[in-house]
């Protein structure tokens, strides 16, 4: 009788990797199947199904539970504008609280600065959304410029509530430096994500600024924050200040976060406007139980349940509103009163030749698109890697490492 032949080592390897991949392949069949079995409806399910069902249950759950993320997901995404008697009342009801509260500070996001053309993230044209999408992340019909932003109603109404009294302190997630500009004095304002016409000097003690009259953040990205300009003390390389996914602010201002805290700590009335509140709401210190929350916003934000009220509307109209109701009448902002244009430190003369970013002078102020319109791909990118299984855990110990 004959011998079965040995099989040689590469046979072997190869009769596993041909075994691995059928596995695979049969693995992905029973999830696609899953998943096609969790979209039908209960009615429309056939007895093959209901056997399958009762083989692979927890992976249909799973799918099923993956359906209605999805969906809430979607619906989360859509703007709701409240009727205008509904806006009306809501904005009386703001102003009282305004009226009458022992310590009012602000939560800003970027719905406050679309009026000045500045892109939203979540917003259905905003940068997220419109990538999601897979379209560009420039809006052709409306392709934002900086150099046209300037504070809009919102801004100037802060402003001229907080020389009223009737507003302490805000904290801004936005980098536009528009509340400065605005005239907003920066000893009541945390700008938590940087401003991006600040420049600092980490290494001179105390810090030193360098507020420059353009978008410092042309050559900079994400952990790579040196402008190309050095602090004219110490010579040390200049950082821009804008904090991304998962970095730590590098310097103290422009967030000011004990600031931030200690008037969180304070506060009775807390408003919020133009945020999503995705990225505030993991900060536990801006959070406190005796708040009563107002909230602006058109999309649904995860603080919506424990506000107080919850104003669907856009933060210029919800503003011009309770601005009335409050007999207060905002400045107009005018770009010679531009509070940028006293604080800048110019660029030296070999700066200005060296640099490719002319700054015709202090009194003007030029805008080129940085960080916003250049490196956007990268956080795109980014943020899609973090929002994938594998990144969850990644984004997760990121934003912890985030918290001040
Ligand atoms: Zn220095």
């Amino acid at each position: 009788m004959a011998q079965p032949q040995p099989i040689s080592d590469r046979e072997r390897r190869k009769a596993e990797q041909v075994s691995a991949i059928l596995e695979r392949e049969e693995k992905r069949q029973i999830r696609l199947q899953a998943c096609q079995i969790a979209a039908k409806t209960p009615e429309s399910r056939t007895a093959e199904d209901l056997q399958f069902i009762q083989q692979h249950r927890r992976l249909v759950e799973k799918a099923e539970r993956q359906n209605r993320e999805v969906v809430l997901d979607e619906q989360r995404k859509l703007e709701i504008f409240d009727s205008d008697a509904e806006i009306e009342e809501k904005c009386r009801i703001l102003a009282n609280a305004l009226r009458s509260a022992k310590h009012t500070i602000v939560y800003t996001g970027a719905g406050i600065s679309t009026a000045a053309d500045i892109p939203d993230y979540r917003g259905p044209n905003g940068l997220w959304t419109r990538s999601e999408k897979g379209e560009s992340c420039v809006d052709p019909l409306k392709p934002f410029d900086l150099t046209k932003a300037k504070p809009t109603f919102t801004h100037m109404a802060l402003l001229k509530l907080h020389e009223a009294g009737l507003l302490k302190y805000i904290v801004s997630q936005n980098c536009d430096g528009l509340h400065v500009r605005s005239g907003f004095p920066r000893s009541s304002l945390s700008e938590v994500h940087g401003n991006m016409y600040l420049e600092m000097c980490g290494n001179c003690e105390p810090e030193r600024e360098y507020f420059r009259s353009f978008d410092v953040t042309t050559k900079t990205r994400w952990r790579r924050h040196r402008t190309g300009r050095k602090c004219h003390r110490c010579g040390v390389d200049l950082e821009d200040t804008i904090v991304l996914f998962g970095e730590k602010s590098r310097t103290a201002v422009p967030m000011n976060w004990e600031m931030a805290q200690d008037h969180s700590k304070l506060a009775d009335v807390v408003l919020c406007l133009g945020s999503s509140l995705k990225v505030l709401k993991d900060y536990p210190c801006l959070w406190h139980r005796r708040q009563k929350l107002y909230i602006v916003n058109l999309q649904w934000t995860p603080k919506d349940e424990s506000c107080h009220l919850k104003l669907h509307a856009r933060c210029d109209d919800v503003m011009q509103r309770v601005m009335a109701l409050l007999n207060l009448i905002p400045d107009t902002f005018l770009l010679e009163k531009d509070t940028l244009t006293k604080i800048v430190v110019p660029l030296r003369r070999r700066e200005l030749t060296n640099s490719s970013d002319q700054t015709p002078s202090s009194a003007e102020v030029a805008h080129q698109p940085g960080w916003l319109g250049q490196g956007v791909k990268g956080l795109i990118k980014r943020s899609k890697e973090e929002s994938s299984p594998s990144g969850r855990k990644r984004k997760k110990r990121k934003s912890e490492a985030a918290l001040p």
